[in-house]
């Protein structure tokens, strides 16, 4: 296959995973992991994709118009961002699930919804019914990282590749606050 044919393809399965891996790809294309080390430096030059300790994932760039994170002051980006609806009309935008969730128990019963982005499709929806990897190996905002999918079986699929737990709603909150207490 010419180098510029799978470097195509791993941009579809990059757009189709949410993530991908180095040796998941080596295997894939029958290649050296140097050789993919080489596809995904090159595609990364090219501002398709940003490389992350053992794989790649996609760019996401800070949204233009977002006001900072109420955490951590951060520009939230287009896939990661999180938004706190309070009592009154305003909101509270995160820069990611990490920050975000934390927000649940600063703002507490203010709160009237919670939306999130879906990693892999860039769409809002409820955070309640979204599915969080927690911790994998891969950093994308801050760490620990904690990203959401609307589907689980999507964050179980990133989960196969980067590690980390796949919890949701409820237990992820819960997740949070310990992490909270621990700093
Ligand atoms: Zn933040
Ligand atoms: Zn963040």
């Amino acid at each position: 296959m010419l180098p510029t044919n799978r470097r195509q393809q791993i941009r579809d399965y990059l757009n189709e995973h949410g993530a991908v891996q180095i040796s998941e790809l080596s295997e894939k294309f029958t290649v050296s992991e140097m050789t993919i080390h080489r596809d995904l430096a090159q595609l990364e030059a090219e501002g398709h994709l940003r490389k992350v300790r053992g794989g790649a994932v996609p760019v996401t760039p800070p949204l233009a118009s977002a006001e900072a994170c109420f955490m951590c002051q951060s520009t939230p980006r287009s896939q990661t961002q999180m938004t706190l609806h309070l009592t009154g009309g305003a909101a509270q935008r995160a820069c990611c699930p990490h920050c975000g969730l934390s927000g649940l128990h600063i703002f507490g019963e203010q709160i009237t919804a919670v939306f999130v982005t879906d990693f892999l499709r860039g769409n809002t929806i409820s955070a309640q019914a979204a599915s969080y990897v927690i911790n994998p190996d891969i950093t994308i905002c801050c760490k620990p990282s904690i990203i959401a999918f609307q589907k689980r079986e999507d964050a179980v699929r990133f989960q196969r590749g980067f590690n980390g737990d796949v919890l949701n709603f409820t237990e992820a909150v819960q997740y949070s606050q310990q992490v909270m207490h621990l700093h």
